[in-house]
């Protein structure tokens, strides 16, 4: 997603399965179940009031500031009321939230905060205790999962997104059961769930591609699938959970774009090197290496520091590519929306010739 309008960041990509909940899951409690009739602030989802307000109490915060991604800013003011309802004082952040890597301190007054939508990225850290809350699918099963096993070679690499990772070892065992051997990727640096994948996390995937056939991604979007597929050279699949549905990954189109893209990179004399300052995006020592590289091969370059990095930025700017060092959804999903080329470090390389295409990397962590 772009940073003011990305379009496929996991938490744009949720939407309400419609499908009542079934009484099992990770969650302890359902909303629609707890105190009999209790309004639901995210309908779809399973998310627990009476779970956040125990995991508020136990830390002993009167007053928090709830950071909801996006999409789930409507929900977050009902839950606020039902949290005041309870006697926390609980104020909903105005400013958008993109992940885990993008936590900031709350105003002066604030006890904590709870941070709906992601889990934690282990490396980054933050002064102000946080309650890291996913907002996970109402949903037991994986729809079309038979189906889908039919169609499937034999060995596969199983991955999801946050709201979906918790169906996962379910599901391999179900795959098992049909004769399917089935690699789970293990938690990684910025992803603590077995499987879980990120649209910054998808180089740990690469490690698995010998016992792998091909990927099955359990999840809605495009973006996710197609970093798996670009990044392991899988045959990759996408099952949507909610419908059944699965479709086959096609990444030639997105490579021929890049291609493209790094192409005109490559004659651009001026390079604008962006770098975001949110604790979780933060790759300035790359800005400058990249920064260095660029030069020495006659290009101008300017280094920008700024928070969140958005298309309007950039207009008027002299300057003829830009490489960011962000979230990597901004060069890969984005670039249409900026006034020039938006390229990654690793496509910089290949623009300034210190990298190969056929060593063509997913930009992250
Ligand atoms: S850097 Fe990763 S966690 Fe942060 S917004 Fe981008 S994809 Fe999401």
């Amino acid at each position: 997603m772009k940073e003011t309008a990305r379009r496929e960041h996991p938490d744009k990509e949720r939407r309400p399965p419609g499908r009542p909940h079934k009484g099992t899951g990770p969650q302890e409690n359902h909303p629609g179940e707890e105190g009999g009739g209790t309004p639901q602030p995210f309908p779809g989802f399973r998310i627990s009031t009476e779970e956040i307000a125990r995991m508020i109490g136990e830390r002993g915060w009167k007053r928090i500031l709830v950071q909801p991604p996006e999409g789930l800013r409507r929900g977050a003011l009902m839950l606020c009321a039902l949290l005041r309802e309870k006697g926390i004082q609980a104020d909903c952040s105005l400013d958008i939230t993109y992940g885990a890597c993008d936590l900031r301190p709350p105003p002066p007054g604030y006890d904590g905060i709870l941070h709906l939508g992601h889990t934690m990225i282990p490396g980054v850290r933050f002064s102000q205790d946080t309650i890291f809350y996913p907002v996970t699918a109402d949903i037991d099963r994986v729809e079309g999962a038979d189906t889908a096993m039919e169609r499937l070679p034999a060995r596969i690499l199983l991955v999801a997104t946050v709201q979906y990772a918790f169906l996962l070892d379910s599901l391999a065992l179900e795959m098992r059961r049909k004769g399917k051997e089935v690699v789970l990727p293990v938690p990684g640096v910025r992803t603590p769930l077995p499987g879980q994948i990120l649209g910054c996390t998808f180089s740990h995937l690469k490690r698995y591609r010998d016992r792998s056939d091909a990927v099955l991604y359990v999840g809605t979007g495009r973006f996710h699938p197609l970093g798996a597929a670009v990044s392991t050279g899988l045959p990759t699949y996408a099952l949507d959970p909610l419908s059944g549905e699965m479709t086959e990954v096609e990444a030639e189109r997105f490579l021929r774009k890049r291609h493209a893209l790094i192409s005109r990179a490559a004659e651009g004399r001026t390079w604008l090197i962006a770098v975001s300052t949110k604790p979780g995006q933060m790759r300035k020592e790359t800005a400058k290496r990249i920064a260095e590289e660029a030069r020495r091969r006659d290009r101008k370059t300017h280094l920008l520091i700024g928070d969140t990095l958005t298309p309007d930025r950039f207009i008027g700017l002299p300057g003829d590519v830009i490489v960011s060092t962000a979230c990597p959804r901004i060069a890969l999903d984005d670039t249409d929306n900026y006034p020039m080329p938006v390229i990654t470090p690793q496509e910089a390389e290949i623009a300034l010739g210190i990298r190969r295409w056929e060593d063509y990397e997913v930009d992250g962590w």
